[in-house]
């Protein structure tokens, strides 16, 4: 059985994983292909290691009470390489001020001094009456404007919500995004801090899954998939470097990139993937001289409102949020900017703005600039019901699979439970 993964992003290489896996724990030989188009495997995920800096090109860190990744990496042995936010302190900019919030609580909300005496009642009002309609979709931004007023949406929820999934709240789906909100609260309860992150950045899961799955499966980069045609039994894949046939097919490349492959009557299937869009966002790293630096950064770092005038949309003050990204005499930034703007022109107007709100002197000593133009999957209104109904045509085309960030879910450990789900189900089809 020829069981071909296309894309070698984390979504790809956990499916590779865990079907090497099963196909062990039942005793089921397949040959397992992975194909990916670019010479390095991670997709989005990109550490780079320079000068004793760790630095992060996509995701810095992943949730913990959504528990896959969490799984993957005791199963992988790098558990005790899960390293915590030195610090839970995260700061909303406003006109000049940090203000701090500390889990989106109510509590440190009403004390903080970042709302109004105005919207602090409205929402205290908010807490008290019902949820609404959960059965109806409805933009998430219109949703929370509604039931706890607009002052809290524009000044605490849209920077904080916005910086996940880069996008305005007012673009994206309550249904597909509302179990992370109510989820919110269980961060709260339980042991682990929300987010960890790898001792040797991001990357170290990558490398990880490598170790493990590099003998048995057979990897090809530097391979773009150029079209994937149903056969009457299987599939035919077609690479800039050659053509195979294939049992299975997983395809795990962005919505964009898999509607472009997918050849035969996929109509639907293709206009579907194609009316997924996606944010863009450019994270520039800066590393300054700890000594040109002239705020304390006792925190993780800030985010601020889109209507405060700046262009920057959030900064992470790396060193500080995680142990072993910097040396001790330097401060090492994480700053995103979610608009599709030129990249030179992005590091002018982020070091401008950096200067400004951080009471910075000298220039930077190292800039790192991640362009990525379609960086992060919308889940617009109509979202849930979007993925139910490519899920139903897809069962015309027996062996055939989508997984991804754009799918069912944005993160890395949704992207990981994906894998897991996509290769169950190819083993239990057996
Ligand atoms: C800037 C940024 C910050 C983020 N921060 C976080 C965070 O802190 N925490 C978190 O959990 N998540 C974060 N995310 C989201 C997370 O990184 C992604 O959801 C996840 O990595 C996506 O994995 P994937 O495998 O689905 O897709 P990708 O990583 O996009 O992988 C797809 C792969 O397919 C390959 N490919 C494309 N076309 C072809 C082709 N024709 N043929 C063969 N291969 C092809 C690509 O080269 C790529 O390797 C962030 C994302 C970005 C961009």
């Amino acid at each position: 059985m020829k069981v071909a993964i296309i894309g070698g992003g984390i979504t790809g290489l956990s499916t590779a994983y865990y079907l090497l896996r099963l196909s062990r724990d039942k005793r089921i030989p397949l040959d397992i292909t992975l194909i990916e188009s670019e010479g390095r495997l991670g997709g989005n995920i990109i550490t780079e290691r320079l000068r004793g800096f760790i630095i992060e090109g996509g995701p810095d860190s992943f949730l913990t009470y959504k528990p896959w990744a969490l799984e993957m990496c005791r199963e992988l042995n790098i558990y005790e390489d899960l390293i915590p936010p030195k610090s839970d302190r995260t700061f909303i900019l406003w006109k000049g001020e940090f203000y701090e919030v500390k889990h989106l609580s109510v509590q440190s909300m009403i004390k903080s001094d970042l709302l109004s005496l105005k919207g602090k009642i409205r929402l205290l009002l908010g807490t008290l009456i019902s949820q609404g309609d959960f059965h109806k979709d409805e933009p998430l931004g219109k949703f929370i404007e509604r039931k706890f007023g607009r002052e809290f949406k524009e000044k605490i929820f849209e920077p904080i919500f916005s910086n996940v999934y880069a996008a305005s709240v007012d673009d994206l789906s309550l249904k597909a995004t509302m179990p992370k909100i109510s989820l919110l609260k269980k961060k709260i309860t339980s042991k682990l801090p929300p987010f960890m992150s790898l001792r040797y950045g991001m990357h170290q899961l990558v490398e990880s899954i490598y170790g493990k799955i590099k003998e048995d499966v057979k990897i090809i980069l530097n391979h773009r998939v150029v079209n994937v045609e149903p056969l009457d039994s299987g599939y035919y894949i077609k690479t800039n470097g050659g053509s195979m046939r294939f049992d299975k097919v997983i395809i795990t490349t962005p919505s964009y990139i898999t509607a472009e492959i997918l050849g035969g009557p996929t109509g639907y299937i293709r206009e579907a993937l194609y009316s997924i869009k996606y944010s863009p966002v450019i994270v520039i790293n800066f590393v300054f001289n700890r000594e040109d630096v002239g705020i304390p950064l006792r925190g993780t770092g800030f985010v601020i409102p889109k209507n405060d005038g700046f262009t920057v949309s959030s900064c992470t003050w790396t060193s500080s949020k995680w142990t072993n990204r910097a040396p001790d005499d330097y401060i090492l930034l994480r700053v995103f900017i979610n608009l599709k703007i030129d990249p030179n022109e992005a590091v002018d107007r982020a070091y401008k703005e950096i200067k400004e709100i951080m009471d910075v002197k000298g220039r930077p000593l190292i800039t790192k600039v991640f362009n990525w133009e379609r960086g992060i999957p919308k889940y617009t209104v109509g979202h849930i019901e979007r993925v139910q109904s490519l899920e139903n045509h897809l069962l015309e085309f027996k062996g055939l699979m989508i997984a991804g960030s754009y799918f069912k879910g944005i993160g890395v450990p949704d992207c990981v439970r994906q894998g897991k789900e996509s290769a169950k189900r190819i083993i239990s089809a057996l």
